[in-house]
């Protein structure tokens, strides 16, 4: 029987014989991958590309998570063709594609409300969403009080131990530019809706601090991160 999901495409990979291999956040089933013949040739006219929608046409077997595609149709591309805007774009699908989370309902619908506002302010969207996966796959940072003695009178933030930290508990590595400690909790706490109120600026730092925290609570690297870097 034909089924039809709406999807976003996370990573595009050769397979074999001239197809290609997609994996694909969608909407409503998780984590399906596509296999896609003859996708790989130069004058294929079923070419994949990243960063975009799809309604996915597929024959949907049960217990089954990779599929051959009989069709799709664009529903929105994320690509602006610019070097710099895609590769940010590329970090938070990254992040998507390497940190496995149970609600993928919710993350759906989180991502693609951020790739539509990402021009507005890009760190702090793009953070939003980091600290969406945080949550999702149970790696939040501890922000209710000193990671270590759960006082309220906070003095920095330790990335290593995973929260914030009281001036007892502060390292001499651990980060106390206060500006940079309140927008990380604060980041944690930002919802849908009062994320467009947000008004403070987060900015490259504060994303990075959120990169930082992945990379060493869930063992990553994020190598699209340092591609951006560089840009
Ligand atoms: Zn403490």
């Amino acid at each position: 029987m034909k089924t039809k999901t709406e999807g976003i495409v996370l990573s595009v990979s050769d397979y074999k014989e001239n197809s290609e291999k997609i994996s694909v956040l969608t909407k409503d089933k998780a984590y399906l991958s596509f296999i896609i013949r003859g996708s790989a040739k130069m004058t294929a006219r079923n070419k994949i590309f990243p960063l975009t929608v799809y309604e996915f046409i597929y024959d949907e077997k049960d217990g089954r998570d990779m599929y051959a595609m009989q069709g799709r149709n664009v529903v929105r591309s994320y690509l602006s063709h610019d070097l710099k805007k895609d590769a940010f774009t590329d970090v938070l699908i990254e992040a998507v594609r390497r940190i496995t989370c149970e609600e993928t309902n919710e993350l759906y619908e989180d991502l693609l409300f951020v790739l539509d506002n990402l021009e507005k302010a890009p760190y702090l969207y793009g953070s939003y969403l980091l600290a969406r996966l945080l949550y999702y796959s149970g790696f939040r940072p501890y922000i209710d009080g000193c990671v270590v003695c759960d006082s309220k009178l906070i003095a920095g933030l330790s990335i290593e131990r995973g929260g914030l930290v009281c001036a007892q508990h502060k390292k001499a590595t651990d980060i106390d530019d206060l500006d940079l400690v309140r927008h990380f909790r604060h980041l944690q706490l930002l919802t849908k809706e009062n994320l467009p109120l947000y008004k403070e600026e987060i900015t490259l730092e504060d994303f990075k601090l959120l990169i930082d925290f992945i990379e060493r609570h869930l063992d990553l690297r994020m190598r699209s991160f340092s591609f951006f870097l560089v840009l």
